[in-house]
């Protein structure tokens, strides 16, 4: 059998529809697969955590490899499937939870052995939240080496490059703050059951031992990148302004000739490091006002 007559198989067996509001699309491509699981370079001294186990399509290859696999799965009907399937597995646990309500920190801590030693987070994500995922996973600062994931082809783009390059996000920053990303395989609509509406890649990020720039005031630094996207099309004084970064254009056009910045720039056109010095020269000014 093959993975897509595996795949309608499973679901015949079980009664499974895909759920679209769950963004169920099974893998059926095996040369996917492999790729995926060779790409995040799992050993048998990795606790791997994934995400949407679905059927198990990715979990089968990942037992294989891992020390331990932790299932993360919303949908009752899939962790009935995969407790079932993989019950002769003694590296398995499954954990039937929204994973955006889980402390995975916890999880992480309390797996870790003599044996296992790295975490890494593997999975065909649920579209519909990949962003609110992909943000929890680097603002909790989890002990993780790499993610490495399936993902909408556009929003791997936007992920993949230097912020300020291109077409960027706010997430693109918190990307590169914390991660060497990299898009590893480009996934055609055809590798799944039922096909999704738009093109998938699968992206690695390799979390890096320190943040790439350390800005004094971690949380002021990302308050400020965030203003600026809440109103990306206005000059990024404007948006810095109205959002009250700055409490009035005088103040801002000044730090802005001091640190070198062009006043027209839009938000969206600033390298990581001088939202870091804008940052820092407003941390300076809280810790010795004038
Ligand atoms: N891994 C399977 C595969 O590749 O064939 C299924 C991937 S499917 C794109 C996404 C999976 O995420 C589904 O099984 C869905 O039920 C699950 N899911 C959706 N929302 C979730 C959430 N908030 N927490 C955990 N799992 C979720």
């Amino acid at each position: 059998m093959n993975l897509y007559e595996e795949t309608k198989f499973i679901m015949k067996q079980n009664n499974i529809i895909a759920n679209k509001n769950l963004g169920q699309n099974f893998l059926i491509d095996e040369n996917i697969v492999n790729g995926i699981v060779d790409s995040a370079n799992i050993t048998d001294q990795d606790l791997v955590i994934e995400i949407g186990p679905g059927l198990g399509t990715l979990t089968s290859k990942l037992l294989e490899k891992a020390g331990k696999v932790i299932c993360i799965e919303l949908d009752p009907k899939m962790v009935n499937i995969i407790t079932k399937r993989f019950k002769l597995y003694s590296n398995i646990e499954i954990i039937n939870q929204d994973v955006l309500k889980l402390d995975l920190n916890k999880i992480i801590q309390s797996n870790k052995t003599e044996k296992i030693k790295k975490a890494k987070v593997v999975a065909n994500l649920p579209y519909y939240i990949t962003t609110p995922i992909i943000m929890k996973l680097l603002e909790e600062k989890l002990e993780i080496e790499s993610i490495t994931v399936m993902i909408q082809k556009e929003v791997a783009q936007r992920l993949a490059t230097t912020p300020g390059d291109k077409e960027t996000g706010s997430i693109t920053y918190t990307v590169w703050y914390y991660t060497n990303p990299k898009i590893v395989l480009e996934v055609p609509n055809s590798s799944f059951v039922p096909e999704p509406e738009v093109t998938s890649s699968v992206i690695k990020f390799d979390i890096l031992k320190e943040p790439r720039i350390r800005p004094k005031d971690e949380k002021l630094f990302f308050k400020i990148i965030k203003v600026a996207f809440m109103q990306k099309r206005k000059t990024l004084v404007n948006a810095l302004i109205n959002g009250r970064i700055f409490e009035n254009r005088e103040k801002a056009e000044k730090v802005f000739k001091e640190l070198e910045i062009d006043p027209k720039i839009r938000g969206e056109k600033l390298k990581i490091e001088e939202y870091k010095k804008i940052a820092d020269y407003i941390s300076s000014e809280e810790e010795n006002p004038s």
